[in-house]
């Protein structure tokens, strides 16, 4: 597999304030990220609400101009690409929202919204188009009299299906869905993971599936990234992070988890606070404040994301912990 997206210290500091006071600020809600995702590969993004997930989910398609770093997709750096080169470009990276109702024009019939990205490309013949659309439709395991009627005669579940078809339309390499499944209920949840899996297998898609909540990241991802206030703070293959995190927090998501295995139940964590602001992170490890393990170079010097027990595992932190002996989660001893 080779490499589709490689993103390097990508930053996105969002300037604020001005108005009645003059008081200016800035957001650093992304905070140098730096990571790869091949071919058909789906890497999870998971944290915290505010930890800029979402931030960085938008920033990949150049829904934001980044304020600083690379974001090479085929090896060609997007952040130099002009807004005319990057619509051509938008065929091949497509979002899903969390909310399929405010993404879907309320107005428009399944069938119009389902044809549009085909237009704005100048795609097909009418005829085409409607065949597109009705091909789309079977993809989704939505019947094909679905494209006459409009999105609010559907189910949650049924118009995340929608989204996710018109998200395909134009057959991209690399989907973002941010928070996509987190609204729906947990049996319809894992419908929609199984059909993104299944659009995934047949399209060779590669996916980044933005969450808060890893127990539904696992079923999904290839490799989780764990992000903390605008940083990676640990990025694993999914089985080896939940197996044996290495990063406090990482450690502190996994055992907020129910798991029948008492050795697991011991390495607790518990979480004390919030996360903190990103308009002033705190010095060094942006982590120390809540880490039971901070010492006076966690104040003052930030970890850099660096190797840690085999290639594919990388921590930031600079006492990680001592790896888990590896028992298969939700089995009990
Ligand atoms: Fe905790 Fe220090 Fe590691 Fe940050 S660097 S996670 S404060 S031990
Ligand atoms: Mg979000």
């Amino acid at each position: 597999m080779s490499v589709l997206l490689s993103v390097r210290d990508l930053k996105q500091h969002f300037k604020m304030g001005g108005g009645f006071l003059r008081k200016h600020y800035t957001v650093y809600a992304v905070d140098g990220i730096s990571f790869d995702l091949k071919q058909g590969e789906t890497l999870g993004l998971v944290g915290e609400s505010g930890c800029g997930k979402s931030t960085l989910g938008r920033s990949l398609l150049k829904l934001f101009e980044p304020t600083a770093g690379q974001i090479s997709f085929e090896g060609r750096d997007i952040t130099q690409l002009s807004p005319k080169e990057m619509r051509s470009l938008r065929q091949e990276m497509q979002i899903v929202f969390q909310d399929p109702a405010e993404s879907l024009n309320s107005r428009h019939t399944v069938g119009q919204i389902l044809e549009e990205p085909f237009i704005i490309h100048g795609k097909g013949t009418a005829a085409q188009r409607r065949e597109w659309v009705s091909e789309l439709l079977d993809k989704v395991g939505l019947p094909r009299s679905a494209a006459d009627r409009y999105p609010h005669e559907f189910s949650g579940g049924q118009r995340q299906r929608i989204g996710i078809a018109r998200a395909i339309a134009l057959k991209p390499k690399l989907l973002v869905c941010d928070e996509a499944v987190s609204a729906l209920d947990v049996s319809v949840q894992s419908q929609i993971v199984n059909l993104l899996l299944t659009l995934q297998q047949e399209m060779n898609l590669a996916i980044i599936f933005i969450a808060h909540d890893l127990s539904v990241v696992k079923h999904i991802s290839d490799r989780i990234a764990v992000m903390y206030l605008g940083r990676i703070v640990e990025l694993a293959d999914a089985q080896q992070l939940y197996l044996s995190p290495r990063h406090p927090y990482t450690q502190a998501l996994i055992s907020a988890i129910p798991v029948p295995d008492p050795r697991r139940r011991n390495q607790r964590i518990l979480l004390t606070g919030d996360v903190p602001s990103p308009i002033s992170p705190p010095s060094g490890c942006h982590f120390h404040q809540r880490c039971p393990y901070a010492t006076e170079l966690c104040h003052s010097t930030s970890p850099e994301l660096r190797v840690c027990d085999g290639l594919a595992h990388q921590v930031a932190c600079h006492f990680p912990l001592s790896p888990v002996e590896a028992v298969p989660l939700g089995k009990a001893v």
